[in-house]
């Protein structure tokens, strides 16, 4: 499974009006009033300080660097096409062209990893478990009290003090719900799983957004594509080596249009 440790780093906040959608389905904790907030705190955005951006946060965020023609032609070709350029598609407005943005600082990859947890390890109150799969989350009645998790091929119960986080991604966490007996009672009973919560959209309604690369190759070395050679390979981890500009080639997408 792909994580935040090995994604493409692209940073796209979302569309605001998409929150307000959620938020009207009944959820008021994801409106975009509630969510702008979190998203300041979160970063550190290496450009001039914006009412919508951050600068203090541990996720340190940059613009990708367009430095080959081809980028700066694609964004005069969609201004002919007839879109606007956008300034920060992470700001005020994010429908049209804009430069990308990446969960990168000096070349290197950020993850929730690296800027939340590293720093944190030294705190007495946190345990870090690997090698781990939690098998369910403990309920008494329908409030969450721990977790049951395979480690070393033993299962050990974990209590919680004040509440469960679950973070184990699209799949993980419904499964994990429904593994605990919440999701729909139909599903559950056909599994020999007995019902503590029937909550039948859980595992449900899952949106992908499915991609297509198409790659044309040009005659003149104008993208970062024709530089991914084995000549751009070891240009780039030379420059890892050397000057700390990170290992592997920046993150693929430098341009977009929403
Ligand atoms: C190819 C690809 C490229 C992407 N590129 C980008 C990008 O450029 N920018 C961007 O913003 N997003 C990108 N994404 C999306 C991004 O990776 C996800 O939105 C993000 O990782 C979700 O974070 P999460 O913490 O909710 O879940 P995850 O990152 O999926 O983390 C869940 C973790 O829980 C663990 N887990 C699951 N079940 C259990 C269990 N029972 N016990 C113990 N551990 C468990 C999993 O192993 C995993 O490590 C990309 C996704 C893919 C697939």
């Amino acid at each position: 499974m792909i994580d935040l440790s090995s994604h493409a780093m692209i940073f796209n906040r979302g569309y605001p009006r998409d929150y307000d959608g959620w938020a009207a389905m009944g959820l008021p904790g994801w409106s975009w009033k509630h969510c702008l907030p979190h998203f300041q705190k979160m970063e550190t955005f290496a450009e001039p300080e914006a009412p919508w951006r951050g600068n203090a946060g541990p996720k340190k965020i940059t613009r990708s660097a367009a430095s080959f023609p081809l980028y700066e032609q694609f964004l005069r070709a969609g201004e002919q096409a007839g879109y606007s350029l956008t300034p920060d598609h992470n700001g005020q407005k994010q429908e049209g062209l804009h430069v990308a943005q990446a969960y990168i600082h000096n070349g290197l990859r950020q993850s929730a990893s690296s800027a939340y947890l590293r720093p944190a390890m030294a705190r007495p109150n946190l345990k870090v478990i690997t090698h781990a799969q939690v098998m369910r989350v403990l309920l008494e009645g329908t409030t969450a009290v721990g977790v049951e998790v395979l480690v070393g091929g033993r299962k050990q119960r974990f209590h919680c003090g004040r509440e469960v986080i679950l973070a184990a991604g699209a799949f993980g966490s419904p499964q994990l719900l429904m593994l605990s007996g919440v999701g729909d009672p139909a599903q559950l009973r056909e599994h020999g799983i007995g019902l503590r919560i029937a909550s039948p959209h859980v595992g449900a309604n899952l949106e992908n957004h499915p991609g297509v690369n198409i790659q044309f190759e040009t005659e003149v070395r104008h993208s970062m594509v024709s530089h991914s050679d084995m000549w751009g390979a070891c240009v780039w981890r030379w420059n890892g080596l050397c000057f700390a500009r990170g290992w592997v080639p920046p993150t693929s997408l430098k341009q977009a249009l929403f």
